[in-house]
Parts: C-alpha cells; structure tokens; sequence
C-alpha cells in the first residue's frame, strides 16, 4: 500500500523525498495548482520577475543540516535582508541599529554611548515582560516602540500589544553598531530560480505521484499511513472549533524601472492601512537591472475567515487550549501525523520546517526498521 502526503509545501515534500528514496510509493495532494505550498515562485508573465505568490520569503538559517540538505536541490545567491522603515514622514533602516537611534533622536553617538542612552530609556521596573509591549518598553523604551512597533503590530495581529506575546518580538534583533542585516543567522541567501524550482527538484523521484488540485478530503483510497501537512483543525473537520489565523491581502503596482528601490519597505504608522512593500525584482538583485519592469505588492493584514488563506497563526489563549484538545485527537488518530506549520498550528521559519522534516524521517526510519506503527 502506498503512502498519502497531503500538502506539497517543504514539510510534505522533504517526508516524499525520503519515503521514494526508501523504496516506498507515495501519493502527494495539494489542493493548489502548484507546489511548494506558501513558498510558492513564478515568473510574472508581464515583468518578468520571480514572484513570490504568497509574500516575500527570505532563506536564513544557524541550522548546518537544513543549509546543506537545501542545498542539494538548488543553486542559492547571497542575499542579505536589509529592511527599510517609514515612521511618522521618515524613513530609517530596520531592525533598529545605531544608525536607527542615531538618525531617530538626531545624535551622533557610539556604540557605547547608544547602549547607555537606550538603557536609560527602557522601563527597568519591568523584569519579566509578559506580553509584546512589556518586551518592547523594557528593551527600548516608549518612543522607539511606539514610533516601529505599536502601528505595525497593531496593523499586522489587529491587536493591542499588550494583548500579544513577547515572544513575536523576541524574533527581531536590536544592535548598537550600524550593522543592518534584518537576521542574526550565518546562513542567508535565496534560490537563484526560486523555491518551486527546488521543490520540484526535491520531488523528482518515479516513486512519487503529483496529484494537484486535490483536496485530501475527496480522496478515498486506503494508505499505509498519512502525512497531514494541512490545518490540523480541518482534518477534524473543525468539530471543536477553528484555529484562529490572520491572511493577508496583495494589492498589486506594476511600474517601469525601479518603484521604491529596496525589496522590503514596512509602514509603521497606524494610519497607514498596508504594513509593507515589497519588489520583487530586488529579491533577484543578480537579475534585477536587466529586467525593464517591475512589480511590487502592498500588504494588508486581517483576520482569516473560512474562506481565506490561513498565514500567521493567531495562537492567543483560546486558541491554545483549542490546540491542546487537536493535538490530543491526533495523538489518539492512527495511522496519521501531523507535520508543518499548519499541521502543528505554529510559525515556523523555512528552515524550521526542513529541520523538523528531516527529524521526521529519521524517526520515520526507526519505527519501519522496528516494523514498529508509524
Ligand atoms: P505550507 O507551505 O503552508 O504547505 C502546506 C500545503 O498543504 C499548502 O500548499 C496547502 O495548499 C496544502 N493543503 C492544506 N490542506 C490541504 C488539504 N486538506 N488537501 C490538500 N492540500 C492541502 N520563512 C522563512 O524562513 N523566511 C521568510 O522570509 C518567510 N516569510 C514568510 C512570509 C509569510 C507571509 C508567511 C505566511 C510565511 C513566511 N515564512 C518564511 C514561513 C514559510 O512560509 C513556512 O515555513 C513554510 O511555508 C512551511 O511549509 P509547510 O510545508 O509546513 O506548509
Ligand atoms: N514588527 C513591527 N514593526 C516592523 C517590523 C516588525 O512592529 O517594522 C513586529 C510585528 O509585530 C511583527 C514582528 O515584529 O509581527 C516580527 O517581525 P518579522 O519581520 O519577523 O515579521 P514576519 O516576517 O513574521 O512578518
């Protein structure tokens, strides 16, 4: 009998991979007319650039064994992120840095001279931050926070921050030197013909069947065992309720030559509806002046409902008790596992879910050499 895997994102096509090279049949689904789930590219048929159909997706990695098992199905380019941010009619360069601080209170002052400004700035009174404001006022201080982080984040979550946890910030270096790399990783780069053409060449095996626009629930053949890299919440048909997540709008420009000069620009005020621009053709920089056109996307944040791509998982209380029921019927459903960001309903970075992936497949070896229930 074969194996089913649902979702032909990274998850899903790094436990193929493994199960074809092992010998075994595999049938691979994806509702989509595409694979590589979110990190899906494709050249844009009127200017030419590699898109990223569902939001700018940055390789950046500390983990050696997902760098190289990457990059044995693709050429990667260097690239460095360096996000540029608009705040109250100014613009400044992301994650905050010295030239950040210097530029924002209109100093001159050095690395050690930053530390101990800011350090006077951040609220001390506050030991354990417990939500996002808390981490940020006690990192920062009030004006940096509300003048790149209050709008922003209100925008992205529609919440209050105080509402959030501490950890979404957690995720974004500050540094007292002008050093304006948006990751901290030693490993950084993009795939020189985008992230579907490594998928595909993950996928490039006689023992693997493609089948798209297919969705789990409308197959009915019987299967060895299932890899579920779908919402975990739908395969239970939502009987407990749904997971919360926020989707995301793209409004389209298309220009000629250059349209903002940086692949990533975000608008932190409030009053601004989108949280970002990105250009694609910047993510390309080896390509980018040889193409003519270009396109860029504004990016609108708000909450999912059924009918909308499920991007950042909400993960407030409610929704993590809910978790906790979910997880608990996975564990107790034979004959399936759970995998990914959607099958395990957390933010999980590409590099993450390689690296989960592969300790799949590990795990996956030692049970069928025990003959062991998958
Ligand atoms: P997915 O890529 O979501 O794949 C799941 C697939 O399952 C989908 O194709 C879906 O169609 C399919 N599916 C679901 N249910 C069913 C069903 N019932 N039947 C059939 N098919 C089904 N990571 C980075 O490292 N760097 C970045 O810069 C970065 N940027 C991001 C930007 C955004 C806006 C978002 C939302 C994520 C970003 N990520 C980034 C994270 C990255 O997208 C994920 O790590 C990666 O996509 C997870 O892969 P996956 O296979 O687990 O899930
Ligand atoms: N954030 C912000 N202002 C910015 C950039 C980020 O307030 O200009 C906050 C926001 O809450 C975001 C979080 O920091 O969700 C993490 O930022 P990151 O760039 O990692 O967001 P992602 O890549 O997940 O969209």
């Amino acid at each position: 009998m074969r194996f089913c895997i649902v979702g032909a994102g990274f998850s899903g096509a790094i436990i193929a991979r493994h199960l074809s090279e092992k010998g075994h049949k595999v049938l691979l689904l994806d509702e989509r007319s595409h694979i590589a789930g979110n990190c899906h590219t494709e050249r844009d048929d009127k200017t030419g650039v590699m898109v990223h159909r569902y939001g700018p997706h940055i390789f950046h990695t500390a983990d050696e064994r997902a760098w190289s098992y990457i990059q044995r199905f693709g050429k990667f380019r260097p690239y460095i992120n360096r996000v540029k941010a608009i705040s109250q009619g100014r613009i400044y360069t992301l994650p905050v840095n010295l030239l950040t601080i210097n530029q924002f209170f209109g100093t001159v002052m050095s690395p050690v001279e930053a530390r101990a400004f800011i350090e006077k700035k951040a609220d001390k009174s506050i030991k354990d931050p417990k939500n996002f404001e808390e981490q940020a006022l006690s990192m920062i201080g009030p004006e940096l926070y509300k003048a790149f982080f209050y709008g922003y984040t209100r925008k992205q979550w529609g919440l209050e921050p105080t509402e959030l946890p501490a950890s979404i910030l957690k995720r974004l270096p500050l540094r007292f030197n002008y050093d304006d790399n948006y990751f901290n990783h030693p490993y950084q780069g993009m795939p020189e013909d985008g992230y579907s053409a490594i998928v595909e060449n993950i996928l490039k095996s006689e023992n693997i069947e493609i089948r798209l626009n297919t969705k789990f629930e409308d197959v009915s053949e019987e299967f060895q065992h299932i890899f579920y890299t779908g919402p975990i919440d739908r395969y239970f048909s939502f009987d407990l309720g749904r997971l919360g997540y926020r989707t995301l709008d793209f409004e389209r420009i298309d220009g000629d030559g250059d349209y903002q000069g940086a692949a990533v620009i975000n608008y932190c005020d409030q009053e601004v509806p989108f949280t970002r621009i990105s250009e694609h053709k910047h993510f390309a920089p080896w390509e980018a002046d040889s193409l003519q056109k270009t396109v860029a996307f504004r990016e609108y944040s708000r909450l999912a409902e059924p009918k909308d791509v499920p991007y950042y998982p909400i993960r407030l209380a409610n929704e993590k008790t809910m978790l906790e029921s979910y997880i608990t019927r996975a564990r107790n459903t034979a004959g399936v596992s759970f995998l990914g960001r959607l099958g395990t309903y957390r933010y999980l970075d590409m590099d993450v879910t390689i690296s989960e992936a592969l300790k799949a497949c590990d795990q996956i070896d030692q049970l069928l050499a025990a003959n062991a229930p998958l």
